[in-house]
Parts: structure tokens; C-alpha cells; sequence
């Protein structure tokens, strides 16, 4: 079973199958009947994640990302905030790239100095940065593969020998690639993490998370999680699971149709600038073709004008639903400044690159031609 799309479908699946369902049921029962356990964390009780659901969701994350363990989240924060906190203690410093996810760039800012822990971000393209702000007490390096919304690729053959010669535990954001354009266990990567709401699932109806890599860490942090409660509804873990095993379908087509929409909007008059690591003028191009088999579904771009203009642009358009998420069936659109990176100070956006007329296009299953019309029709009016 070596092809992802195959495995998305037949991994980890419970053998033999119940009464013959070919469908994984949902096994809704916080509690099962007492084995011969005898660890507090190997007793079958949903709290712990550990249901049929959650085993199965596991086993199959962990083979289609080559990596040796994986278990599943109530959100794709519970997953960063259980994992930076197993592999982090008191007095400990963490470098993280600039430009990561909003929710995350607040656990880090506000949340993890509470808690004794501190931070310094990081060109994530720039190795001699990481030299320059490692530290003695440096435990860890977090990045994202596809950080957004500027859709900067890290180096990362070079952040593997970084931590390798540095004794750091890395760890990686892969919701915008997905397993399918890239798999951080191949690479030498600790720690992959995932908001399961976007691409894994990708109909914009749950809310889930993953954690997936070594088993040593994946089981830390999973005992440190079932403290923290953060599990996952059994019947969401069916809904996630059914969601999956489409994703190799979709990966293709919003692989596609977000370098057609890309290209189309690159030469759009009312268009100042898109950022989209397919093109050849992004600065990841070359890192992202080196490394991922896909550039995922998010284009960015800036709008001609100003931030009220961009407004009005939003609201004129009829596909793309003005919201915030991304990975789904349906298109869905933001502007950074106002919706996902509304948390960071208009200092903080400026240093990042974030302008008020940016907006991210997370590009759905819908026709290309008609999206594309319909961007056309917003911009042009
Ligand atoms: N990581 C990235 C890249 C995200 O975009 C998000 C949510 O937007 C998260 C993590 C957090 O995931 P969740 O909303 O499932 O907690």
C-alpha cells in the first residue's frame, strides 16, 4: 500500500471489520468495560482519546505522513498548545518563525511567558538568524511549512541540521500543505502538527486537530493532553475520518486550481502583488518545489488601492464566502489585517509584511473559470 491515496483510504483500519461495516461506526461511549490495564492512561475512556474513533484516525495520520505515531486533537490548538508544552518548561526559550499562525503567535507572545517561557522569531529563510538568537536554554524551533498568509516556505534541510547540531526538538505547522504535498517525518522533523478543520477534514464542519510524529514525544504529549482534556467528540472523529478520505482528490484540485487562479490574478490590473509559492517570483518558489509536491490552495494578493477599497472588493464578490478558516470545499475569504491577524498590533503586522489592502483567497472545489470570473467582476468594478 504505497500510494497516499490508497492509504488514505485502507490505513489503520480496524481488521476484521465490525459486523462487516465498511464504514468505520462511531463508537459513542465515554467509557468501556475494564481490561487488565494497568496504567491510568491505558483505560479506555473518551477523555483519553483512545476510543476505536480516535485509534484508527492515529494509525492512519501516522501512515500517511511516514512518521511513527499520531493522535488526534479537539482543535488544531489543542494539538500546539499540548505540544508546546510537553516539549517546554519553566526557564526554557523557543525560537519560532516570524508570521505564524495568529492563535499560535498569541500562545507564544502572551500564554507561554506565564509560564516561564520565552521566545525569539525568526527568518525562517535565513539560517544565520536562527545563529544569531539560539540560545543556551533554546529547547525548540516551531515553523510552519506554508506559513500564512504571505505563504513563506522555511528552509528546511537546514533547520533539521540546526536543531541536529543544536540538541532542539523540532516542530512543524502542516495544515496548509497537508500530507499531501508534504510529509515532515520524511525530512527528520519531530513533531508535525495539524488543524484537522482545514484540509484534513476539508468541508468546513468540525473543528479537530493532529499531533504526528516520534512516538516518544507523540506519547508526552498525549499523556500531558489527556490532563489538559483536550479530546476529541467521537462523532466528529467519524466526521473527520470520512472527510480524509477524500483528500488526495482535493489536494489535486485545489493544488490546481490555486496556480490557475494565481497566475490569472498576477497579471490583474487592479492586482498590486500576489503571493503564491508556485509562482517564480515568490521568494519560497524555489524552497517549495524543492520540497513539496503540491503548493497548496491559498493565494494571497494585494488589492489596488486602499484598505477601504479592499472592503468594498470583499463584498462585491459572490463565490467566495468573507470568513475566516481555510482548506475546505467551499471558497472562503479574509483580509489578515482585520480577521486573522486582528490580534497582533499594526507594529507587529507591518513587520511581518501584512498590508491592510491583503486578502486570502482559500480557493474551494468550485469551477476555476468561475471563480476566476468572479474575482475578475469584483476587481473590475
Ligand atoms: N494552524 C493554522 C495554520 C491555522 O490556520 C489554524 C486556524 O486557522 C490553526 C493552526 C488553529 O486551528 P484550530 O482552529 O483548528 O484550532
Amino acid at each position: 500500500m504505497s500510494a497516499l491515496a490508497t492509504k488514505l483510504i485502507h490505513a489503520g483500519e480496524l481488521k476484521p471489520r465490525i459486523a462487516g461495516a465498511v464504514t468505520m461506526p462511531v463508537f459513542q461511549s465515554s467509557t468501556f468495560e475494564y481490561g487488565d490495564e494497568t496504567d491510568y492512561h491505558e483505560i479506555k475512556y473518551l477523555r483519553l482519546n483512545n476510543t476505536p474513533n480516535h485509534v484508527v484516525l492515529g494509525d492512519k495520520l501516522a501512515v500517511l505522513e511516514d512518521a511513527e505515531s499520531a493522535l488526534v486533537t479537539a482543535s488544531g490548538m489543542a494539538a500546539i498548545s499540548a505540544s508546546l508544552l510537553t516539549v517546554l518548561s519553566k526557564g526554557d526559550h523557543l525560537l519560532a518563525q516570524y508570521g505564524v499562525y495568529g492563535g499560535t503567535h498569541t500562545l507564544i507572545t502572551e500564554s507561554l511567558p506565564r509560564f516561564g517561557i520565552e521566545h525569539d522569531f525568526v527568518d525562517g529563510a535565513n539560517p544565520a538568524d536562527w545563529e544569531r538568537k539560539v540560545k543556551p536554554n533554546t529547547k525548540a524551533i516551531y515553523v510552519e511549512t506554508i506559513a500564512n498568509p504571505l505563504l513563506n516556505v522555511p528552509e528546511l534541510n537546514a533547520l533539521v541540521e540546526f536543531a541536529k547540531a543544536h540538541k532542539l526538538i523540532t516542530l512543524i505547522d502542516n495544515t496548509v500543505a497537508s500530507p499531501v504535498n508534504f510529509r515532515p517525518a520524511e525530512l527528520g522533523i519531530d513533531v508535525s502538527l495539524h488543524s484537522g478543520t482545514k484540509y484534513l477534514n476539508g468541508h468546513n464542519d468540525l473543528v479537530a486537530g493532529a499531533v504526528i510524529g516520534r512516538a516518544d514525544l507523540v506519547e508526552e504529549i498525549r499523556r500531558n493532553l489527556n490532563h489538559f482534556g483536550g479530546c476529541l467528540d467521537p462523532h466528529t472523529c467519524f466526521l473527520l475520518h470520512r472527510g480524509m478520505k477524500t483528500l488526495a482528490v482535493r489536494m489535486r484540485h485545489h493544488n490546481e486550481s490555486a496556480l490557475a487562479i494565481a497566475e490569472f490574478l498576477d497579471k490583474h490590473d487592479a492586482v498590486d502583488r500576489v503571493h503564491y509559492p508556485g509562482l517564480c517570483e515568490h521568494p519560497s518558489h524555489e524552497r517549495a518545489q524543492r520540497l513539496m509536491d503540491g503548493f497548496s490552495g491559498l493565494v494571497s494578493f494585494e488589492v489596488r488601492g486602499d484598505a477601504a477599497g479592499t472592503v468594498a472588493f470583499l463584498k462585491r464578490l459572490e463565490i467566495p464566502i468573507l470568513a475566516v478558516s481555510l482548506g475546505g470545499v467551499d471558497s472562503l475569504i479574509s483580509r489578515p489585517a482585520a480577521h486573522s491577524h486582528a490580534g497582533l498590533t499594526p507594529a507587529e503586522r507591518e513587520e511581518i509584511g501584512i498590508k491592510d489592502t491583503l486578502v486570502r483567497l482559500s480557493v474551494g472545489l468550485e469551477a476555476t473559470e468561475d471563480l476566476m470570473a468572479d474575482l475578475d467582476r469584483a476587481l473590475v468594478a
